[in-house]
């Protein structure tokens, strides 16, 4: 298929060319001005629509798709820890296999109509762990993305739900790959895993050569627990157990110090950054100064990246950061570094032998589009009302704003009556 007309542009180096895209199979083969259509071949007139690689969500949940408008608790909670039990824990927990399977579907229809093209989840449902992976996964791949999925194992269901989440990872990882999807191993938060907890995880971590996904230092309890276990803050206590490793996620990191958040990065992991996330509970601020290796994660509160990053930049430039808005650029590209470590594919590039993973976007800019204000176009200009299009992997998931691989009136159907079954469990657990 040859795209014609686009004006392409990539975040890292930041370029803006108007050229032509040729896509072959689930790569970009050729990149350039005026590139004539081969016999037979299929040729998309962009119109001079922006073409950008498509977003990477660097840590979500997709089982919170099904939660949008559900009632609160009758008694409203007053911390972290209470958000966590009082709405969280009980939605999980009533999780089944069909709500596991239409949140799936509607968050990935969410993320193909954001230009979102690769998810990392962390997943949770204690009443149905085993197969709950296979289970999004097939739901992920229905819509078209890739996605990097873990369990999030966890105490809080006694040791049998431990053992349990840690062999739903294992049991995924040793899984033939598919070329859309990755695996992790996924742990809940330092603060519900005990050292031998912590132990386990990481001999699934080493069984498979992966790394882990877990919740860091997100709010002051997770680190005051840390130290009552063990003495130590959160990045000590996963160093010790062998699981700050290349490619450890560390998610949110707010009440990290400037060093133990230098130390994991040195170590190789990646912080996840979600601030609109830590607005909504009110966990406080992250040392974004200290950040060297970032993306951003958007939590489960939706899969829309350029959300998140205007939410990123308002939030430093609020803190007095005179840097934010190439702070704010530099997470939304880093995702595509964290994914392209995953697939071992250049994502992010739009040039030839780059997978072509990307969006094309409506966005007729009222002034000049240039590399040197690219950041300022997409953080105060675009959003996802413009996406027309969406590719994964050579293909499109949505094509003039409509998805192609799955019904999504029936799901959204299907879909609202689960969530209300799914609210009416909740209330009985
Ligand atoms: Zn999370």
């Amino acid at each position: 298929m040859l795209l014609r007309d686009g004006i392409v542009a990539t975040l890292d180096p930041p370029r803006v060319t108007r050229t032509d895209l040729r896509v072959d199979g689930e790569r970009i083969v050729e990149a350039g001005p005026s590139l004539a259509p081969a016999p037979g071949e299929e040729v998309l007139d962009l119109g001079e629509a922006l073409v950008l690689p498509g977003f990477v969500n660097a840590h979500t949940h997709l089982y919170s798709a099904l939660a949008r408008g559900m009632p609160g608790p009758a008694d409203p909670p007053r911390s972290f820890v209470e958000i966590l039990e009082k709405v969280w824990w009980r939605l999980d927990r009533a999780l089944d296999e069909e709500s596991v399977h239409l949140s799936g579907l509607v968050g990935s229809i969410e993320a193909a109509r954001s230009g979102t093209t690769t998810l990392f989840d962390h997943h949770a449902s204690p009443s149905f762990i085993r197969g709950s992976l296979s289970t999004l996964r097939r739901a992920v791949e229905e819509v078209g993305l890739r996605s990097v999925l873990c369990y999030e194992t966890t105490d809080r269901n006694g040791l049998e739900g431990r053992d349990a989440g840690i062999a739903e990872n294992g049991a995924f990882l040793a899984d033939e790959p598919t070329a859309l999807t990755r695996g992790a191993v996924g742990a809940h938060a330092s603060f519900t895993l005990s050292d031998d907890s912590l132990q386990r995880l990481a001999e699934a971590v080493r069984a498979a050569s992966s790394s882990l996904h877990v919740h860091a230092a997100e709010d002051r309890a997770d680190v005051d627990d840390s130290v009552r276990r063990s003495g130590k803050g959160v990045v000590e206590r996963l160093r010790r157990h062998g699981l700050l490793l290349r490619r450890t996620l560390l998610v949110h990191g707010v009440h990290l110090s400037e060093a133990e958040l230098l130390e994991a990065q040195a170590a190789g992991a990646w912080m996840i950054h979600c601030p609109r996330s830590n607005m909504n509970n009110g966990v406080g601020h992250a040392l974004t100064t200290s950040f060297r290796r970032v993306a951003l994660g958007t939590d489960g509160l939706d899969e829309d990246m350029l959300a998140e990053a205007r939410a990123a930049f308002l939030r430093m430039r609020d803190a007095g950061r005179p840097d934010a808005l190439p702070a704010a650029f530099g997470m939304l590209a880093g995702g595509h570094r964290l994914a392209g470590a995953f697939f071992g594919l250049p994502l992010g590039r739009l040039d030839a032998a780059a997978p072509a993973d990307l969006v094309v976007l409506d966005y007729r800019p009222p002034t000049p589009l240039t590399a040197d204000n690219l950041a300022g176009h997409l953080l105060f200009g675009l959003d996802r009302s413009h996406v027309r299009s969406t590719m994964v992997a050579g293909r499109f998931v949505l094509r003039d704003r409509r998805l192609t691989s799955v019904d999504e009136p029936g799901v959204l159907r299907r879909a609202r009556e689960t969530a209300g079954q799914l609210w009416e469990r909740m209330q009985r657990l």
